[in-house]
């Protein structure tokens, strides 16, 4: 909870995030700016046979998007970088994240709406979780950037981020109206 300006914000800490870290992420692609950041540790996701050539099919395009995505040995695939910013990241979740946006791809009508879902899989698995204890100076962190990409109330997948009461509805809540 925090006071934004005259407005006290109850804000989810994953979905705010997840937010910030999409706008960072679509804006980079804009760009044509999304360096990758190598995994110190490659970890192999065990995948069948036609989901590892569905991947690596598209890891020139995934490439672009900052993501680097190679054979590992059978039928397996590892992630061997992310785009930079993101927080730590379990591959095994954001591959069958990328499997399901990658299916899509055939479907969708533009290069915008292939490449906004890979980021939002991105932006939710580097974001932090609900629930992880924050320090005080990462929440003033969170807080900040999130304002500063302009309080946008869902995340890329349209769950709240905030739930935000001004100063005249937490008067008519507690029956102040008309009192000083
Ligand atoms: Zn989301």
């Amino acid at each position: 909870m925090a006071q934004v300006g005259e407005e006290l914000h109850v804000i989810d800490q994953h979905t705010a995030h997840e937010r910030v870290l999409f706008q960072r992420l679509w804006r980079g692609w804009q760009s044509r700016d999304m360096p990758s950041q190598p995994l110190l540790i490659p970890v192999p996701v065990e995948l069948s046979a036609a989901q590892s050539a569905l991947l690596l099919t598209r890891s020139n395009e995934l490439e672009k998007l900052g993501l680097l995505v190679e054979p590992f040995g059978g039928t397996a695939v590892a992630i061997r970088g992310v785009p930079v910013g993101l927080g730590k990241i379990d591959a095994a979740l954001l591959v069958q994240d990328l499997l399901d946006d990658v299916t899509e791809w055939d479907r969708a009508s533009s290069l915008e709406r292939r490449v906004q879902p890979v980021l939002a899989s991105l932006a939710c698995h580097g974001a932090v979780r609900a629930g992880r204890v924050l320090t005080h100076p990462e929440i003033q962190r969170l807080i900040l950037d999130w304002v500063e990409e302009g309080l946008i109330m869902t995340c890329p997948h349209g769950r709240r981020t905030a739930f935000r009461l001004s100063t005249d509805e937490l008067a008519k809540l507690f029956g102040r109206v008309g009192w000083t």
